[in-house]
């Protein structure tokens, strides 16, 4: 614990955490340690770990990175995180990330971009670790920590890892419980881990998951051992290949690297298929409807009266104009707006409810293969390695949000996900593959993943 937090105290250029919490860190080492001496170690046992800023946690102040939650600290703590104390892992810090999850770049935090701690070759550019989960990635990435939490709405834990040269998993919707984790899209929403190696990620989440009658979507279903599936044998395993992902324009080495992946598996015992998955090009313009349309309605609650930040006004309208005016910045008013628009009478037919009716179609393409015996599917985790801090930001915001086309399918059809570095791109940054998996196999997508790494 000491060790890492002089890591982070020296790193502080990356901004990866925004809030250290040294003294609770060694308290709770402290307490570890009585445990071990006493023999009753748990399965992470002094672990120390960074928290995404996005979870409460109990008296630790927790802002979702917004200026409308400035100093909001949490009378309770998230199950998730609950279940990692109650494991004895040590809580380091929280770590940084888009404004209430809401980015691919980790550029829209009020408290300013993270940095990768990767470079290009003989390029010295800062590079984005990606979004919304950035300080999380850059901060495992930067061995600032041994383990971090992260959520995904729609890529974010998945595609920082893949910018990062680290792996991380969306389980399957209802895996881990949402209670006291800030709501984005909550018909979308998970929390994950993301670790430096399969094997850790597989112990982390084994902690994070489980049954939890305070969310309504969470599943009453027993965790797995996870650590046994890695290094387990994938003989036989059927891994799709779906020729949708085949995007025009994909570079060539993302190409070369999704061929190579699919070797590796194949000389591992697997049998590769092509598959079709053919409603793949409407998930992106149906996720950036029900993403908004579910934040718009979750973030109707930050009015000045219950909680953060309150701007005063002549009287109690002009008070929330004036509060959440000043408290959201631009990508969050941009949220809100589609949300409101594509939920209002009139255009409701229209927007929402065709994006549901699309997003049955992207969950039914699934169900078919995994009917026909596809026990996982692979695709490349991102179209392109990290780019340049501000590079994607200022330009058109479809821009930013075409980072989400090989994830958002994953968030849409409830599944789990993994994103697993895989090789280095010609300018010498990480890349990933991603493995799409049946709901709650997620111990498939540890074995699979285990061969790549
Ligand atoms: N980049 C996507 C978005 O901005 C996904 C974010 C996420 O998964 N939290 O909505």
């Amino acid at each position: 614990t000491e060790a890492y937090l002089k890591a982070m105290e020296d790193a502080r250029a990356l901004n990866a955490f925004v809030l250290e919490t040294p003294d609770i860190a060694l308290d709770m080492a402290k307490e570890s340690d009585r445990r071990i001496a006493a023999g009753d170690t748990g399965l992470l046992e002094g672990i120390p770990l960074g928290i995404k800023d996005m979870f409460c946690t109990e008296g630790v102040r927790t802002t979702a990175c917004s200026k409308i939650l400035d100093d909001f600290v949490p009378q309770y703590e998230s199950t998730v995180t609950s279940n990692l104390w109650r494991d004895g892992a040590v809580l380091l810090g929280k770590l940084n990330n888009d404004e209430f999850a809401m980015g691919s770049s980790n550029e829209t935090s009020a408290f300013g971009p993270v940095l990768s701690p990767w470079r290009r070759d003989g390029d010295d550019t800062y590079l984005v670790p990606g979004g919304s989960s950035g300080g999380s990635a850059s901060a495992v990435a930067a061995f600032l920590c041994a383990g971090a939490t992260g959520t995904d709405t729609g890529g974010s834990i998945r595609q920082p890892a893949a910018f990062t040269g680290t792996v991380g998993i969306k389980p399957t919707y209802g895996r881990c419980s949402r209670w006291g984790i800030v709501a984005f899209a909550s018909s979308l929403d998970q929390a994950g881990p993301f670790a430096r190696t399969v094997n850790d990620a597989a112990l982390l989440l084994r902690s994070m998951a489980g049954y939890d009658p305070k969310d309504s979507t969470s599943v009453n279903r027993p965790v797995p051992d996870y650590e046994e599936a890695v290094g387990a044998s994938i003989k036989g395993k059927k891994i799709g290949i779906p020729r949708e992902y085949r995007m025009d324009g994909m570079a060539d080495e993302i190409d070369a690297l999704w061929r190579e992946g699919a070797k590796w598996l194949e000389d591992a015992g697997a049998e590769v298929v092509d598959i079709s998955l053919p409603h793949t090009r409407y998930a992106l313009p149906a996720y950036y409807i029900v993403a908004p349309a579910e934040a718009s309605s979750n973030l109707a609650r930050y009015d000045g009266v219950r909680y953060g930040a309150r701007v005063p006004g002549r009287d109690v309208v002009e008070m929330y104009e004036n509060t959440r005016a000043a408290g959201f910045g631009p990508e969050v008013r941009r949220r809100i707006m589609i949300g409101t628009y594509v939920l209002s009478a009139g255009y409701y037919d229209a927007y929402y409810l065709r994006a549901q009716k699309v997003r049955s179609l992207i969950k039914r393409d699934f169900d078919t293969v995994f009917a026909e015996g596809v026990d996982a599917v692979l695709t490349p985790a991102t179209p392109s390695p990290a780019f340049g801090i501000g590079e994607k930001l200022k330009a058109d915001p479809v821009e930013m949000y075409l980072n989400d086309v090989f994830t958002v399918t994953v968030n849409m059809a409830g599944l789990p996900g993994i994103s697993v570095p895989a090789g280095l791109s010609a300018d010498g940054l990480p890349l990933g593959l991603q493995l799409i998996g049946r709901p709650f196999e997620e111990e498939t997508l540890f074995s699979l993943a285990e061969v790549i790494e």
